[in-house]
């Protein structure tokens, strides 16, 4: 089967020599083990930290092997009493057709209400980041208005969407009309802000005429400066992730000073270090997309090989909702 190894670190932006695609034979299974046939590789901005050689919260993705991935697919070989040759499967096999594991890290999806895909969107990592973030950290109010970037995103688009549900008003940030006309027209959002436009300081200030209580932010630099001037006092910030910032280029720093005038709150959060939540987030997130409640919107590129480009087109926003690499 085919693999994808991290070929070399990238100085600045990721280009696809980064990556090289290698052949490798499907292992032997040992007792214990099982084989998984890959239906969907999942992209995720994190991957290009891990690309780098530097002190972060996870160690970086070692030179030579399969980059690291979250995965949704099917056993097709079982020595494992637990999984049966059929069952779907969501695990982290990496930018890979198939993989092997022991089982520990693999968890059984059912697919009769929820497509296999959505766990590695709405129902599966984004997903619970969004709901870790809203409901942890901003824990917003019925009737306080909420900001989140990248709005039409993974993560972002879960953020508005649940925050509507809890009373908020709900303002997206995002880069063109296409994106801005989906996260208000199809996801219910009450504003979206396009950072593109040109005015975005005037644009967000329309957007939010009671100020800002709390803020999803996951892009940083500019756009995050723009909410930050709008906060109200005592505002609540996620720091989820600072997109704008990972692929090479210079990050400002932000105003502090605000935090200081309008007594605000900050806490940045890794959502794979509060494991004991999933089990209560997926649920309310598993909920909402069986019966219609929590729309998504995916982007997907065909085959293995189409994942670098597909992987540097999310990190310059190309992407439009999750972004997916189809493996079958
Ligand atoms: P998205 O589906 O939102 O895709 C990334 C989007 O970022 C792009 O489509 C683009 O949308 C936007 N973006 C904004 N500014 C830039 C820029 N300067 N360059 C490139 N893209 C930009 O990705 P996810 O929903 O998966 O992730 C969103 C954020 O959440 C990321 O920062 C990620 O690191 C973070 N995250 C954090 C986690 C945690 O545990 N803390 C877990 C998971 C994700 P647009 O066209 O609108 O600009």
């Amino acid at each position: 089967y085919k693999r994808l190894v991290l070929a070399s670190r990238p100085q600045g932006e990721v280009v696809p020599e980064n990556f090289r695609l290698e052949e490798v034979a499907v292992p032997a299974l040992n007792e214990g083990e099982v084989l998984i046939r890959n239906h969907y590789l999942s992209l995720d901005p994190y991957m290009r930290m891990r690309m780098e050689d530097v002190k972060s919260y996870a160690a970086p993705q070692a030179l030579g092997e399969t980059m690291i991935g979250g995965t949704v697919g099917e056993i097709v070989e079982s020595k494992n009493p637990k999984f049966a040759i059929g069952d779907k499967v969501q695990g982290m096999m990496g930018w890979a057709e198939m993989g092997v594991s022991d089982g520990t890290l693999l968890r059984k999806l059912d697919t009769t209400h929820i497509p296999l895909s959505a766990y590695l969107g709405s129902v599966g990592m984004p997903g619970m980041t969004a709901w870790y973030g809203l409901t942890q950290i901003m824990q917003p109010k019925e009737g306080e208005t909420i900001v989140v970037s990248a709005a039409s995103g993974a993560v972002g688009s879960v953020v508005g969407q649940l925050a509507k549900q809890r009373g908020c008003r709900a303002v997206g940030i995002a880069g063109g009309k296409d994106k801005c006309d989906y996260v208000v027209n199809e996801l219910g959002f009450d504003a979206c802000v396009d950072y593109k436009a040109g005015n975005l300081v005037g644009d967000l200030e329309k957007a939010t005429p009671k100020g800002i209580d709390a803020v999803f932010e996951n892009v940083g630099g500019k756009v995050f400066d723009a909410s930050l001037a709008r906060m109200n006092p005592f505002g609540r910030i996620a720091l989820c992730g600072m997109i704008a910032g990972y692929d090479g280029e210079p990050m400002p720093i932000n105003n502090a000073r605000v935090f200081l005038t309008m007594r605000l709150t900050m806490r940045g959060f890794i959502v794979s270090e509060h494991m004991d939540l999933w089990p209560q987030g997926l649920k309310e997130l598993g909920t909402l997309v069986a019966t219609g409640k929590l729309k998504f919107r995916e982007s997907v590129s065909d085959g293995l090989a189409s994942a670098p480009d597909a992987f540097i087109g999310l990190l310059k926003g190309k992407n439009f909702g999750k972004q997916l690499v189809k493996l079958i």
